[in-house]
């Protein structure tokens, strides 16, 4: 029987799936992982989302898990490598599953979240796994859902004397977590920023979520990290972002009332000003067949 078991457990670490993770310093505690800006797919094991983590004086602060077991467990051991401190703390930012379906890796920590991501990942965690089983396959290999166990409500946590400021807004879904580390003034925004990186949508409201934007943008940080893209010292990333809603927005708006079809739409030469997207033709063309029927009923004469 044991050596059943030592071969199978040798067979699952010779088939698991590589996810090649670096954490990128942002400063002396704090780091990110930088996730592919592409969808879900086999060849990316879901790597398509960035998390963060922060080395505080007795343990480790984590920011979203990754969207598999595997990617949890491999995230565990790169933060081993930089330090020997407990992941005691993880938030999860949103209900999507490329931000909490790393959970199960971490059995000793506790896992915080505002009450609708934790109700939406209790209800609807199992669907993403299913789905995810289909798109990405190997990778998923012993994912299970972990809820959150702790909900959020205050606008402080302090973390064994390491504070940091919780934001809550929403726009990307009904409840987008925003984290704000006063010491080092780095802004964690979840998934309200996609730098260079075309928004998806699935769950958004594009009003909200501008609303939620042009509060961000008030915030005095250094370094925002963003749910997908590299990191932005400017305010550029959270302009870009207004200025690509807006015209969603306005498209569907100004086509719907025009009686144009959905393949009208999509025809539309891509704006000079999103040119350097990644995914926007994908994206966008999700965004229009997600959103149609709603500006069609509201517009449509
Ligand atoms: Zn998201």
């Amino acid at each position: 029987m044991k050596i059943v078991f030592f071969l199978f457990s040798f067979l699952t670490f010779l088939f698991s799936f590589d996810y090649k993770l670096k954490p990128i310093k942002l400063n002396n505690n704090s780091y990110y992982f930088y996730g592919k800006e592409e969808y879900f797919s086999k060849e990316n094991g879901g790597n398509i989302s960035n998390c963060a983590f922060i080395i505080t004086k007795n343990s480790v602060i984590l920011i979203d898990t990754g969207s598999s077991y595997e990617y949890g467990l491999q995230v565990k051991k790169q933060i081993a490598k930089i330090t020997k401190k407990p992941i005691k703390y993880i938030i999860n930012t949103h209900h999507h599953p490329d931000h909490f379906l790393g959970n199960n890796a971490f059995s000793k920590s506790d896992i915080f979240a505002t009450n609708f991501t934790k109700e939406e990942i209790e209800q609807n965690g199992d669907l993403y796994i299913i789905n995810l089983n289909n798109l990405v396959q190997s990778a998923m290999q012993n994912t299970k859902v972990k809820a959150p166990n702790i909900e959020l409500k205050s606008h402080e946590l302090d973390f064994d004397g390491y504070k940091l400021e919780l934001l809550y807004f929403d726009g990307h879904t009904k409840s987008d977590l925003v984290l704000y580390d006063k010491n080092s003034k780095i802004l964690y925004t979840s998934d309200l920023i996609f730098n260079k990186r075309t928004l998806a949508t699935p769950h958004a409201n594009i009003q909200k979520w501008i609303k939620s934007l042009e509060e961000l943008k008030k915030i005095d940080y250094k370094i925002l990290v963003p749910g997908h893209g590299v990191i932005d010292k400017t305010k550029k990333a959270i302009n870009e972002n207004i200025a690509y809603l807006r015209y969603l927005d306005n498209t569907l708006k100004e086509s719907t009332k025009n009686g144009l079809d959905i393949f009208e739409i999509l025809e539309k030469p891509v704006p000079e000003e999103f040119k350097d997207f990644s995914m926007f033709k994908e994206e966008f063309e999700r965004s229009v067949i997600n959103l149609y029927s709603k500006y069609e009923s509201l517009y449509q004469k």
